[in-house]
């Protein structure tokens, strides 16, 4: 086998050099929006974070990411930097290899008590959703996303309606990033 040289990118959270495919970019394009990076291909400026909870509130807490992706916009009032949602978080539990996917698999999921939270696309249909409800029972909460199964594809590939997640500190993100969602949504509406 030649050596191959590996792209090496430093977590803005524990600050460590890994190989770039196993680090999480988040991007801001040039009109300023902040989204995540699944291919490593968007243009924009870019930050790095390990898929962990815990980089993430490192990177967070300090403010790092915030200013690696600060760039100065004449005439555009500061904004939001950091993405506090629900996608952002569920693209750190599936490279983390903590997201499970599907109906089916979710489900296997949860009678094996590895699911520490299961959530359901925002246009699941009724029918669907009361099955997931069924077999979650009391053992797992089940949560609601505010994304369509469409939006929910560039994180699953696919379309997908019901996801788990199996590490608890990534649930936990998760719960945070759904209530951080809401709360902002109802400040923006007035404006808007
Ligand atoms: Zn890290």
């Amino acid at each position: 086998m030649t050596p191959k040289k590996i792209p090496l990118r430093r977590c803005n959270g524990c600050g460590e050099s890994k190989p770039k495919k196993e680090l999480v970019r988040v991007v801001r394009a040039g009109d300023g929006t902040v989204s995540l990076d699944l291919t490593g291909k968007k243009p924009g400026r870019g930050a790095y974070v390990c898929p962990s909870a815990a980089c993430l509130a490192k990177a967070r807490k300090a403010g790092r990411i915030a200013r690696a992706l600060e760039v100065s916009i004449p005439g555009r009032k500061k904004e939001r930097r950091m993405p506090g949602n629900i996608l952002f978080a569920l693209s750190l539990c599936r490279k983390a290899g903590a997201l499970v996917m599907g109906f089916y698999a979710v489900k296997d999921s949860v009678s094996k008590g590895k699911a520490q939270l299961v959530l359901c696309a925002g246009d699941l249909s009724e029918g669907t959703r009361r099955r997931v409800g069924a077999f979650c029972e009391d053992w797992v909460e089940v949560a609601d996303l505010p994304e369509t199964q469409f939006a929910l594809a560039q994180i699953s590939k696919k379309p997908t309606g019901v996801f788990a997640v199996t590490d608890p500190e990534l649930a936990k993100l998760c719960r945070k990033n759904l209530a951080a969602q809401a709360a902002n949504q109802k400040e923006e509406r007035p404006c808007q």
